[in-house]
């Protein structure tokens, strides 16, 4: 590929990674095997990695686009046991990639990132950090920064729910230790998701589901209560030969009414019922606006990125700002997908980071950064590609923000993302000479 790997005077730059889930993972493995550059270190506050796979482990937790499009296209695995593998083969797999490629030793554990701060005398970013084992501090410099901390992390839990004197967990932390045979348990919500559908004309769509759930359920009242009153693909959809039945069994009660209060152990619905439950479990989803928390990331100038941000993330194919000189996203804003696997964006931002670091090291260059302009341009363009995207429905769901704009997700298809990001851009990026 013709890549820079190194400065001319042969030294590499210090890159600090953040999470070690798969987009953490990807960015490792890239800078190994395509820059030969080993001066990174990963930070994960977790005592493993995996990321999403090693915090959900709620029984039949699995993946909803095919295996053999979710794995690293470097890496396939031919073993995977089912079409959808289930989380602790997929936790397995990422296990057994980061050992191949010596990962663990390049790994804090336990340790949270808590601030990261440019400092423009020095051409360089401040990482502060905590070791959560022996709350020992530390801090490290570095000239790339790669963000993989992850859009569906922090779990959302309605206020409400914190009034709920039983056993009450996520999805996300699911309590392990607690056996719920024979227990009336209270699922807050639902969801699932497969591409095949998505690829699917939506009229086809939405006639497949139609019949799935006229064949699968012959209460008529359930049927009702399990249509959706909401255009198809607005949110993630769900494919699954087990879904419907499971709903439809005698001891399931289906509720679609709002839960408006939670007293001891009781949901009070908005239709006046209250339904008493021994354990709650909340499927209510992440808080996927908040992937960066607020005065986390000060960038060039100080400012803020969330704060200049706000509702509406401005970035360049959801990768870098215009205020985070050196510092690539994975996931980032406008970058997740409603109808494919992530791990294509994921390899195809790395990929782009890449290119943008030789770059960088071919022209002997300490920063570089997208112009504000750049970002624009890419914002609008995105807007106005999102209007007629079913997405940007009037059904809510978490790939908007509360304003009804989509952020979470790309407009388009992975390959045209992947046409955009093919080449680094060097027009859109303004560059600083290293010094030395
Ligand atoms: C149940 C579930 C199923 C899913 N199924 C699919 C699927 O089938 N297909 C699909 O495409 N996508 C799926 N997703 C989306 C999934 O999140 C991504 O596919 C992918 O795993 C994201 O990887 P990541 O590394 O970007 O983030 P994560 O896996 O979330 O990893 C982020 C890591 O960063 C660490 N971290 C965060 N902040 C800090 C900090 N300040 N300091 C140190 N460490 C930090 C976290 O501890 C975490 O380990 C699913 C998500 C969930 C929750």
């Amino acid at each position: 590929m013709g890549l820079t790997k190194t400065y001319k005077d042969g030294s590499t730059p210090v890159v600090a990674i953040i999470g070690a889930g798969f987009s953490g993972l990807c960015a490792a493995i890239r800078l190994q095997t395509q820059l030969n550059l080993h001066t990174y270190t990963m930070f994960e506050l977790e005592p493993e990695l995996g990321g999403t796979w090693f915090a959900n482990s709620y029984p039949g937790c699995a993946c909803d686009v095919a295996s053999i499009n979710y794995q690293f296209s470097f890496e396939p695995n031919y073993e995977w046991s089912h079409r959808f593998a289930p989380q602790p083969e997929i936790w397995a797999y990422l296990r057994r990639v980061a050992k191949k490629y010596n990962l663990h030793e390049k790994i804090q554990f336990r340790t949270e990132i808590v601030h990261v701060e440019w400092n423009q005398d020095r051409q360089k970013w401040v990482l502060d950090y905590i070791n959560l084992a022996t709350n020992e501090k530390g801090v490290l410099e570095a000239d790339i920064v790669f963000s993989g901390m992850g859009p569906l992390r922090i779990p959302q839990i309605p206020k409400q729910f914190e009034n709920f004197e039983g056993p009450m967990w996520h999805t996300a932390q699911w309590n392990h230790s607690i056996d719920l045979t024979n227990k009336r348990v209270a699922v807050v919500g639902s969801g699932a998701s497969n591409k095949l559908i998505h690829r699917l004309p939506r009229a086809i769509a939405s006639f497949m589901a139609w019949t799935y759930r006229f064949i699968q359920i012959r209460d008529k009242a359930l049927r009702a209560k399990l249509t959706p009153d909401y255009e198809m693909g607005c949110r993630r959809i769900v494919i699954s030969s087990n879904y419907f039945p499971a709903l439809a069994k005698k001891n399931v009660n289906v509720h679609t009414e709002t839960i408006t209060a939670v007293k001891g152990n009781s949901l009070m619905l908005k239709d006046g019922s209250v339904q008493e439950v021994d354990a709650l479990v909340l499927a209510t989803g992440f808080k996927v606006q908040e992937m960066i928390p607020p005065k986390f990331v000060i960038g060039k100038d100080g400012v803020d990125l969330i704060g200049a941000w706000g509702k509406n993330p401005s970035t360049f194919y959801g990768v870098t700002s215009s205020h985070t000189p050196n510092m690539f996203f994975l996931l980032g804003p406008n970058t997740g997908l409603g109808h494919n696997s992530v791990l294509f964006m994921i390899e195809t931002q790395v990929e782009y980071a890449i290119k943008a670091m030789s770059y960088m090291m071919e022209n002997n260059l300490s920063t570089i950064q997208v112009t504000e302009k750049a970002c624009n341009d890419f914002v609008t363009d995105l807007d106005e590609k999102m209007k007629d995207k079913v997405w940007s429905s009037t059904c809510q769901s978490w790939y908007q923000n509360d304003e009804g704009r989509v952020t979470a997700l790309w407009w388009g298809s992975c390959s045209q993302y992947s046409r955009r990001m093919k080449n680094f851009h060097p027009q859109c990026f303004i560059n600083t000479p290293r010094k030395v």
